[in-house]
This record gives C-alpha cells, sequence and structure tokens, in this order.
C-alpha cells in the first residue's frame, strides 16, 4: 500500500473524528465530579482501575472530605479505608491528601488552571492535568492519552509511536486543538464499546472504512 501523506491522514482523522462524534454525541469522561478538585481527585485515583471503580469510591470520600481543606487534614489511614478497592491504596491515599495539601498551601485551596501550576502538583503528571484542564476548565491544552487512546490511535494509523508523550504529540499535530478533549473521548468510548484490546468488533466499527487494520 502507498505510504499516506500527511494531509491524507489528517483528512482522514477528520473525517474518524466526524463519524465517531455522530456515533457517541454524549461522549463525555466518565469520571463522576462536580468541581475540579473532584475531577482532580478522581482522576488520581484512577489510574490503573476502571472509572467504575472510582465511582464507586467518590461520593463516600466526598461526603466525608468535600474540598482541599478538608482533604488535607485527613489522617492517611481513614482515606486508605475509603480509596482500598482502587488498589495501590496506600500511595494513592498519599498522592490525594498531598495534592489536596499543596493546594490549600500554594493557591487557596483552588484547583490552578495552567499546565505548569498543576504539574507542579504532587501526584499530577501531563494525563492528570489535561483532564483536569479539558474536563473541568474547557482547555484544550493537549491529548489525554490512555490505554484506550494509544491502541485506537495504533490501530488507526495516527501514529507510529509507542510512548504516550510521543503519541499525543502526534495526534495534537494531527487534530485541531479544539477537538483535542472530545478526541480522547470518542476513542475511549469506541474502545470500551467497539474496539476492544481483547478483540475488535469491526464488522460493527463505525469507521472500518477508514481504518488501516480493519478486518473487514
Ligand atoms: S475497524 Fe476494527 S481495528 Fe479499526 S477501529 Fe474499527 S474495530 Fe478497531
Amino acid at each position: 500500500m502507498a505510504r499516506e501523506s500527511k494531509t491524507a491522514r489528517a483528512e482522514r482523522a477528520a473525517e474518524v473524528y466526524d463519524l465517531l462524534a455522530a456515533e457517541y454525541p454524549q461522549a463525555h469522561c466518565e469520571l463522576d465530579f462536580v468541581d475540579p478538585f473532584q475531577l482532580g481527585v478522581a482522576t488520581i485515583l484512577s489510574a490503573q482501575t476502571t472509572d467504575v471503580r472510582v465511582n464507586k469510591v467518590t461520593p463516600v470520600l466526598f461526603r466525608r472530605y468535600p474540598d482541599a481543606r478538608a482533604l488535607a487534614e485527613a489522617r492517611q489511614e481513614d482515606v486508605e479505608e475509603i480509596v482500598r478497592s482502587t488498589g495501590f491504596f496506600r500511595n494513592k491515599a498519599a498522592n490525594i491528601i498531598g495534592f489536596a495539601r499543596a493546594l490549600v498551601a500554594e493557591h487557596g485551596g483552588k484547583v490552578p488552571r495552567t499546565m505548569a501550576e498543576l504539574r507542579a502538583l504532587p501526584g499530577v503528571g501531563r494525563k492528570t492535568a489535561n483532564v483536569i484542564l479539558g474536563n473541568a476548565f474547557g482547555v484544550d491544552e493537549g491529548v489525554v492519552v490512555d490505554t484506550h487512546v494509544k491502541r485506537l490511535s495504533s490501530l488507526l494509523g495516527f501514529t507510529r509511536a509507542s510512548t504516550p508523550e510521543k503519541i499525543e504529540e502526534d495526534l495534537m499535530e494531527l487534530f485541531r486543538r479544539e477537538r483535542w478533549t472530545l478526541l480522547s473521548h470518542l476513542l475511549i468510548w469506541h474502545g470500551r464499546r467497539v474496539c476492544g484490546a481483547r478483540k475488535p468488533r469491526c464488522e460493527a466499527c463505525a469507521v472500518a472504512g477508514l481504518c488501516p487494520s480493519s478486518r473487514v
């Protein structure tokens, strides 16, 4: 097969985006939250586990610790008990308490709105910062690259890279900035519902005609 030009890839990527947006008009962040603080905590807890599992513990957590000030004063053992079922609970409890303490100490208890300030907070990497900026503040600063985004970007021929950082760069080059946040939701929704890791259901896929890995 002839190598696809950059322009052809960008056009195909835009078509894939439009088809997925039509397929999943309700696509959104599946972590439950009501404010940037809750989204930050939920995202830190979501490492190595599912959004469904996180959504089971956060109502209990936020009833007891409704804001950064409350969580900053929490006892580590009490928080561990609540977040235990999300796995790596000692680290996660320490991370969310550290996150809350830094918000109180450096930002008046509020979540900052810039990548640099977010990255400086304990437990917050580029992916978590992108989740917060895109979903709590509506700022398209980057593309969240999780396991689904990584797999689908490669299957769909959007990237040949294997590291999240490089995949994100490729996606940012391929898609218009105002699409970055929704792009990752669309790929995640498609990955969860149709293009699964074990067995992609190409026969039921809305973008099979544009996918170089299609089996149909
Ligand atoms: S055609 Fe198959 S491999 Fe390609 S995105 Fe659809 S389900 Fe995934």
